[in-house]
């Protein structure tokens, strides 16, 4: 029996149909499950109590964090905005080698990585921030669903933009339900092989098709990704399937991305994807027509830029999850040719604020972190430990071009926050915190984007900082 406290407060789910003796059914993944009073779903996360479908992760949630849009697999949208990222617990899925296991795997999540929130709590935080877009990522939103269309209905009512980045294994019903909410989908697609969806992930291939083509179809900005796993995922053939479907059944303008895989969970035996074997699924998909393909997780490639498609015009350039505009005008059209460019500009969303220097008179506490092996990426999670508002401030070091001085974080009374920096140029050393007295800081090392480190840094990495703590251990059968 679990000492966890987190999955305790059960509230009503939707899409639940009442059989017969107390049993229901889920209808928001295809799994369907018929569940006995008492029982829970393959998730874990939505149960039968007194013959009553509940959801048992309502408002539960890891650290809210602000990131980069690119850390969603979307690149046509917003490039280089702030977002604020929300993931939950559970998933209705379990892929072998999830590298958020430790928050989408219930039976593995312990309360000190569960925060609580309501609908109210994460609309404010990314008002107060200036944040334009929240993201339902992580673990899945699909498991969250009845906090996700409740708070993005909040969101969208002050303006703020949805995302929903999912592995898209939901029933066509819930996906109704997102539609009026939800203005961006990321669609992870494992794989275009039946056989390796049973296998790898344990779900099942056509649903999740099915559901990208009805959110397509339904006008939402839509972008797909498939994390190219070394020796299983990442050939020809799974670069021409994903070119025939994106071609055929959505458009050849959808971008479409390759994903490099890190070692993770139980397939911490496996190498990282190499680089030319991204590069090769690129160019096959692109000489099969696609528009637009993006290499995802890698650095130091020009397959993370964005040209016009019309006259060749270098339009964004991208180094890891930062993004800069280059060849678009602010109405968003190609300064070589004045073509029309479809990445949709949100003018609201500006960065933060910055300061040349640090103030003298506060007593900062200086904290910093120098990128090494593939963790170019870091999490920093600071916590007001007063009743007035404090400054916090967060700079990168080693690279004049990338050093643009302080950037000011301002947070509210107790107020805890935690936001990402990821490495901007090749040059970059590394980036360093500053926090006043009345300030907790921590940081935690982000192994690619859309990875929700439940680890500090000082804890260390596993295969010489190709891969995150903590160390995935199955249990003995008995
Ligand atoms: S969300 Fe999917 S896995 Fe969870 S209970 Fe419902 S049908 Fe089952």
């Amino acid at each position: 029996m679990s000492q966890n406290t987190w999955d305790k407060e059960p509230r009503p789910a939707r899409l639940e149909e009442r059989l017969d003796d107390g049993v229901v059914r889920c209808h928001l993944s295809p799994r369907n499950c018929r569940i006995r009073p008492g029982q829970h779903g393959f998730c874990m996360v939505r149960a039968n109590r007194d013959g009553r479908l509940v959801t048992l992760n309502y408002g539960r949630s890891v650290h809210a964090t602000e990131e980069t849009i690119e850390t969603e697999a979307v690149f046509h949208y917003a490039p280089g905005a702030r977002i604020l990222s929300m993931g939950n617990v559970g998933c209705m899925l379990n892929c072998d080698y999830c590298h958020n296991w430790k928050t989408s795997q219930a039976r593995h999540v312990e309360d000190k990585d569960v925060y609580h929130y309501t609908p109210e709590e994460v609309v404010d935080i990314a008002v107060r921030h200036g944040v334009k877009v929240i993201s339902w990522t992580y673990n899945d939103p699909v498991v969250w669903h009845e906090f996700v269309v409740e708070t993005a209905a909040l969101a969208k009512a002050a303006g703020i933009v949805n995302l929903y980045k999912s592995a898209f294994f939901i029933s066509g019903e819930a996906i109704e339900e997102l539609i009026p909410v939800i203005d961006i989908f990321s669609v992870s697609i494992k794989s275009l092989d039946p056989k390796y969806y049973r296998k790898i992930t344990k779900g099942w291939l056509e649903p999740v098709l099915e559901g990208t083509e009805q959110v397509f179809r339904a006008g939402k900005h839509v972008e797909v990704s498939t994390l190219m796993v070394t020796d299983l995922s990442d050939d020809e053939a799974t670069a021409r399937d994903m070119a025939r479907f994106v071609g055929e059944r959505l458009s050849p303008d959808v971008p479409t991305h390759f994903v490099r895989f890190h070692p993770d969970y139980k397939m911490t035996n496996t190498i990282r994807t190499p680089v030319d074997r991204l590069e090769r699924a690129r160019k096959v998909a692109m000489d099969m027509g696609l528009n637009h393909v993006y290499l995802g997780n890698v650095y130091d490639t020009e397959s993370t830029n964005t040209w016009c498609h019309r006259c060749g015009q270098l339009q964004i350039t991208r180094y890891g999850l930062n993004a800069d505009l280059v060849g678009l005008d602010a109405a968003g059209a190609c300064v070589g040719c004045g073509a029309r460019s479809p990445i949709v500009l949100l003018p609201d969303a500006r960065p933060r604020a910055r300061v040349p220097e640090l103030p003298a008179a506060e007593g900062l506490d200086l904290a910093r972190f120098d990128w090494h092996g593939d963790v170019r990426a870091l999490h920093v999670q600071v916590r007001n430990t007063s009743a007035a508002p404090v400054r916090a401030y967060h700079r990168r070091y080693g690279d004049p071009a990338a050093d643009q001085g302080w950037q000011v974080i301002d947070l509210a009374p107790q107020e805890s926050f935690r936001y990402i920096a990821a490495k901007s140029t090749a040059g970059e050393v590394g980036v360093q915190v500053a926090v006043p007295p009345q300030c907790t800081s921590s940081l935690h090392q982000v192994f690619d984007r859309a990875h929700f480190p439940t680890v500090e840094a000082s804890a260390g990495t596993l295969n010489e900082d190709v891969s995150p703590l903590p160390l995935f251990q199955p249990r003995a059968r008995s």
